[in-house]
Parts: C-alpha cells; structure tokens; sequence
C-alpha cells in the first residue's frame, strides 16, 4: 500500500479522538516528510476547548476502567500488541514518512512499541501489595496500589509509536485513563495507534487525542484541571522544566524524561570490533536522534588509532538517504532547523580544532546532514556538553580512568552511558562511578520494556517500562488496621 493511500485513510483532518470519537477542529496544521520537506497531511489543530472536552471523556471513563477486572484489561493490552506487529507494514510506513527514519529503524521501533503493550498486559493481572505487623504489634499494615487517575502524557517526534506506548500500557495496565498529545511534527502515527486501541477494545473514552500545533496551550489546560492527577512527559529538559513548573501549582504527580548526553567509553582491553559495532548502533540508529544516542566517544590512547580507523570506515560506508530506498542506513534529520544546527556545531568544534576523520555522503535535497566522525576534540568543547541529536560522532583520546569519570560525568545530563572493556569487572568499575541512570556495557542499546528506562540529573524523574513503570501510574495507599 503506498503511503500516500494509507495517509488518506487515517483521515487526519479529523485527528482529534474524543471519547471515542474522531473530531475535527477550526483549523488545521501541516506534516511535513522531512526527506523532502513536502506536506504530507493536514492535521486538526486542538486546543483549549478541544484539551478540556478530552478532560471530561477520560474523567468519565475512569470509574469503569480502573473498576475493571485486571484480566479484562490485561487481555485488551495483549490484543493491542497483536493487532500492533500485525499492522507492523503500516506503522512503519508512517514513521518513514513522517519523522524521516530508515525503514529498518521504523520497523525496529514498531516492534520495541507494541512491547509495551504485551510487557504491560503481562505485568496487568500481577496486582501486588504487602501485609506486616507494625513493629509495636498494634496495628496490621496492609499496602496496596491503586491508578492514579486520569494522565496527562505529553510525547516527542523522535519515537513517534514507543513514546506513545510506553505511557499508554502502563497507564491503562494500571486502570488510568488518559489524555494523548504527540509532538506537532509526527501526530499520524499515534492516529493510527489509537485506531489500533479501538480495534483491541479499549472502551470509549479511556484513551483521547488530541493533535495540535499549539502544545503549550493543550499542555496547560490539562496541568490547570484539577480532574488530570498525572502528567507524563518525554521531551527536551527545557520544556520539562517548564511543565513541572506548571505542575507544582497543584503539586502535581509527575514523571519527566527529558534530554541526554550519553559517553561512550572504551577501555584498552575492549574488543574493538564490538566497539565499533555497538558505536554505530548507539550513535548512528534513527540518525543519532535518540535521547540515549552516544554523544561523546572517549576511547583509551592504547587503542585510539584502530578505534578510530574503523568507526570512520564504517561511518564513511553508510548509506544516507530518503526512507522509502530501503537500502537507507541513515534518514534525515527532523527539520530544516535541526540541519542547520548540527552544521553550525560541526563547523564552531572544527573552528576549535577538531579535525573532520571521516564523513559519509548525504543527499543535498531535504533535511539531509552528512554523518561525520571528530577527532581532535578539545575536551571542553561546545559539542560535548550539547545533546547533538544527530549524527555527528566526537572523539576523545583517554589515558588516566580518573580524569575520564570527571569528563564524562561533567554535565547536567544523566540519562545513558556505554562502556565496552574486556574485563567485566572494569566495566562494571566505571559504570557504578558513572552519573547514568542506564549504562550499556558491551551493548550500544539499553532500550528494553522490561527494564527501568529513565535518567539521573536533568535528564528526568521516574522510571518507564518494568514494574516500576507501572508504580508510576498508581498511588500507593496502606490501610492500618487495629485488633
Ligand atoms: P520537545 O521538548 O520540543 O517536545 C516534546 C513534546 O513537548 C512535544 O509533544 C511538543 O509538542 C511538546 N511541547 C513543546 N513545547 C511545549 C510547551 N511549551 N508546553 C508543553 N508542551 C510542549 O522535544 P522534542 O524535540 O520533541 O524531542 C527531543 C527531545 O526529547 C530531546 O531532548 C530528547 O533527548 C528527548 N527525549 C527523551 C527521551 C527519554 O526517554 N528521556 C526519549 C525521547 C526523547
């Protein structure tokens, strides 16, 4: 099915769903293919009267839903998954078209996101809690978990699907009922999540959309209304520092997971082959766009030359190009904007002395940045403290393991690190004096939903994906009970 048919079905003029509703609003905003930097659909542009109506369905549909027995929602999340990798043509054809990424990595990211929903459909019917006896012997304890109300979830363009679905299953695994806004630049594939959501048996109103090209304005209505109890927002540090702004006026219940500068570090001993392997995956996957993409190679003076050698050989063979050439590596990046601030950075770290190793050729129509490998980079460089968010890959040669640690923990950020060593225990050594709240050792990719994906410093609050994604969408209540 061409892209362009499957666009005219999703029927993004009225993108906005409402208690199970499709809706239109007064006006309408555009999607770009940033490939080309041509439209490639109208999209309802919500806003206050649309963000409030939103409010009123899931506040609505709350009762019933987190009244529900936990297998009938386990059993709705399972069938999202399903439904989800059987549509995984799809999906993946409307996450090329619109945030630009290779059809590998769209394929990749459509299966991580429909995890979400098995992951949490599983973990759906393991309700817990604990029973003790106080110390004093006066009173039994009980604790229980119950859904926090309805969410606010709040999503970038970079994982159009998985920042979805990593709200949505633990939130409705909880029996939250939730309000939807995905970034104004990729809104069709959450479109059809949502169409997959109806399909599974959803009930009207636990799950609403609304699109908009007016995100602060959606985004205060619902930290304003006092029936929200949850926002949960992926994003840049600056605009989560301004929602929890926004939320400490009601004092409220927040999970931010915001922006990331991740060191890649290797030792003496690494395998350098694995290096390099796991270098291109961290750095080079959805183009370096990632919040955990590896923003600061630092590679020991032992093995400096043969790291570099082979990074810059693999970096110079990638195949840059338009999503819909499946023999594309590397998309573009999200927008004119973003293009020119990667150049700006690549020529001021040059200006500063860092020497071009090795660059890739890009296409020069669209959003196209050439992936390019640095050496030479002075350590206090811009680029090392800039989440770069694209692929463009700075080298530092290491030799003393404690100025290493001061290096790569000076930044505001702590969400990923990576570390290849030959000994375990090495690894584990610089991983446990690292600032992170996830550290791939001998792996470029720490993205798992059964794991506790979330950072440290600026980098956020709050744990998605594991059971502790769930606890993020639950309040947790203890019943003191006498003889
Ligand atoms: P962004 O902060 O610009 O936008 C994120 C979302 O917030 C979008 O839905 C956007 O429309 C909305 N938004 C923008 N301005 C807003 C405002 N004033 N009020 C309310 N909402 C607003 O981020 P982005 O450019 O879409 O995504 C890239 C950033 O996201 C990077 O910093 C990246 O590291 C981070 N990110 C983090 C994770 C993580 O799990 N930690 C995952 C993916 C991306």
């Amino acid at each position: 099915m061409r892209v362009n048919d499957i666009i005219t079905g999703l029927r993004a003029a009225e993108s906005i769903i409402i208690g199970g509703q499709a809706k239109a609003a007064p006006s309408t905003f555009t999607v770009d293919d940033p490939a080309t930097g041509q439209p490639l659909a109208e999209v309802a542009d919500g806003g206050t009267a649309e963000a409030v109506a939103a409010v009123d369905a899931a506040a609505g549909a709350f009762a019933a839903w987190a009244g529900a027995t936990p297998r009938f929602r386990a059993d709705i999340l399972r069938r999202a998954y399903e439904l989800m990798v059987a549509d995984a043509d799809r999906l993946t054809a409307l996450i090329c078209a619109e945030n630009g990424k290779s059809a590998v990595d769209a394929r990749g990211e459509v299966i991580y996101a429909a995890e979400f929903f098995r992951w949490f459909g599983e973990e759906a019917v393991r309700t817990e809690g604990e029973y003790g006896l106080s110390p004093s012997g006066l009173a039994r304890t009980i604790v229980t978990h119950r859904p926090v109300g309805v969410a606010a979830l709040i999503t970038p363009w970079n994982f159009p699907a998985a920042m979805a679905t990593r709200k949505i299953a633990p939130a409705l695994a909880a029996g939250c009922t939730v309000v939807l806004k995905p970034a104004g630049l990729t809104p069709l594939t959450a479109l059809a999540i949502f169409e997959i959501l109806a399909q599974a048996g959803v009930p009207d109103g636990v799950v609403n959309l609304v699109t908009t090209a007016k995100p602060a304005e959606v985004a205060s209505a619902w930290l304003a209304d006092d029936r929200v109890k949850k926002v949960s927002f992926t994003g840049s540090t600056g605009v989560g520092r301004t929602l929890l702004e926004q939320a400490s006026a009601r004092i409220l219940n927040a999970s931010m997971e915001l922006g990331g500068n991740a060191p890649f570090v290797v030792t003496a001993d690494a395998d350098i082959d694995a290096a390099v392997e796991g270098a291109m995956v961290a750095k080079f996957r959805n183009g370096g766009q990632a919040c955990t993409a590896a923003n600061r190679f630092y590679v020991h003076s032992d093995v400096a030359d043969r790291f570099i050698a082979r990074f810059g050989a693999a970096i110079a063979e990638l195949r840059v190009g338009p999503a819909a050439d499946q023999r594309s590596q590397v998309g573009p990046v999200i927008s004119a904007r973003a293009a020119e601030t990667l150049r700006a950075l690549l020529e001021s770290t040059v200006a500063a002395g860092a020497t071009v190793a090795a660059q890739a050729h890009a296409p020069s129509t669209g959003y196209f940045v050439e992936p390019t490998l640095l050496t030479g980079v002075p350590a206090d460089a811009e680029i090392l403290r800039t989440e770069i968010f694209g692929p463009v890959a700075p080298v530092v040669v290491w030799e003393n393991e404690d100025q290493l640690i001061e290096w790569i923990n000076d930044t505001e950020y702590g969400l990923a690190a990576y570390v290849y060593a030959g000994r375990l225990q090495d690894a584990l050594r610089i991983a446990e004096r690292t600032d992170a709240g996830m550290v791939g050792i001998n792996r470029g990719i720490v993205s798992d939903p059964s794991a506790p994906f979330g950072g440290t410093k600026q980098s956020g609050l709050g744990r998605e994906g594991a059971r502790v994604g769930l606890h993020e969408f639950q309040e947790t209540q203890y019943f003191s009970v006498g003889d």
